[in-house]
């Protein structure tokens, strides 16, 4: 069952979302990753099978479908 890590919330949508991941100083962007999104705080929650499936990607040969640039700001 879904408990949400941020909020306790139970109530979570299936959802396919987009996340960036810093992989050894390096930003990657990963789109349409299935997710139960939490139905209160939003917060994204990937199975065990789907986050091993990101770092194998991320870590092995996969490539990417295209490079971009990105605008990257400090907050403080
Ligand atoms: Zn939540």
């Amino acid at each position: 069952m879904f408990e949400c890590q941020v909020c306790k919330n139970n109530q979570a949508r299936e959802k396919l979302v987009d996340e960036v991941f810093k992989i050894d100083g390096k930003h990657a962007l990963v789109e349409n990753i299935p997710a139960k999104v939490c139905g209160r705080c939003g917060e994204a929650v990937f199975s065990s099978e789907t986050t091993e499936k990101i770092r194998q990607m991320l870590h092995g040969t996969a490539k990417p479908l295209q490079s971009i640039h990105m605008n990257v700001f400090d907050f403080n």
